[in-house]
């Protein structure tokens, strides 16, 4: 076994037990594999070893990979985008990726709407909630997602499926664990409301059990399966 095949292995094996821990049926989680800054080699030794849904975070590496991986024929992988987004990349998430959860404000989920070619179903959108309350990073308040919400789910080209959010770095399981509950509850509180929602991408590395155990039904882990990143190369 190769390095990547053996770290999903164990990733899926984390996931599992702390599925378990709690009582939750394994496949309510759904492991999104982050391949930013990783070569087309990497994510294909992870297909190998049975991995289909892949997280990006810059666009045009990922739709490099995208395009690459369709014109090698591999047609059923599910691309997600979870990077920050502009506007004025909007259209190429638009017509390249599945998934993006990264939708903050309806400025960009109309661009995204509009800019969704008419022959691809229409784009799974989740929306992106500030949990931690840091001035630094994007996400609305958890106060604004059922106004947000509302807007979204009347545009034609999107699909809204859920909320995301990455939380601060915090090492205590109570701390992550209580920030994780909060995320869960507004989940619970939308898709209450729409059919469509099923998804809260929640949980990465560090906080993965803690997400799990609170709720999440995505955990986005790169580094556990690709290895460190090397940023020098950008
Ligand atoms: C990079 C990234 C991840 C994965 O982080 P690792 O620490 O490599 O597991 C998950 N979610 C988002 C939004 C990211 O940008």
């Amino acid at each position: 076994m190769n390095d990547i095949a053996h770290n999903l292995t164990q990733v899926r094996d984390k996931i599992s037990a702390a599925a378990a821990r709690c009582g939750r049926d394994r496949r309510e989680v759904t492991l999104l594999a982050v391949s930013k800054t990783k070569p087309a080699s990497a994510i294909e030794e992870a297909i190998a070893a049975g991995q289909r849904a892949f997280g990006e975070n810059y666009v045009q590496e990922g739709v490099e990979k995208v395009r690459y991986f369709r014109e090698a024929g591999q047609s059923d992988l599910q691309w997600h985008f979870i990077g920050p987004l502009q506007s004025n990349k909007s259209r190429q998430v638009a017509e390249h990726f599945d998934w993006c959860h990264t939708v903050d404000r309806l400025r960009i989920a109309s661009r995204l709407s509009e800019q969704r070619p008419k022959d691809l179903p229409p784009l799974n959108v989740l929306i992106q909630v500030n949990i931690s309350d840091e001035e630094s990073k994007s996400g609305i308040a958890p106060q604004e997602v059922d106004a947000l919400a509302a807007q979204v789910a009347e545009l034609p080209g999107l699909r809204l499926r859920g909320l995301m959010a990455i939380p601060a770095p915090e090492s205590d399981y109570e701390r992550q664990f209580a920030v994780a509950r909060q995320m869960a509850v507004a989940f619970a509180r939308l898709k209450e409301r729409y059919a469509t929602v099923d998804t809260l991408s929640l949980g990465m590395s560090d906080d993965m059990e803690a997400a799990i155990a609170a709720g999440s039904t995505m955990v986005r882990i790169g580094t556990a399966i690709f290895g460190a990143r090397d940023y020098t190369k950008r």
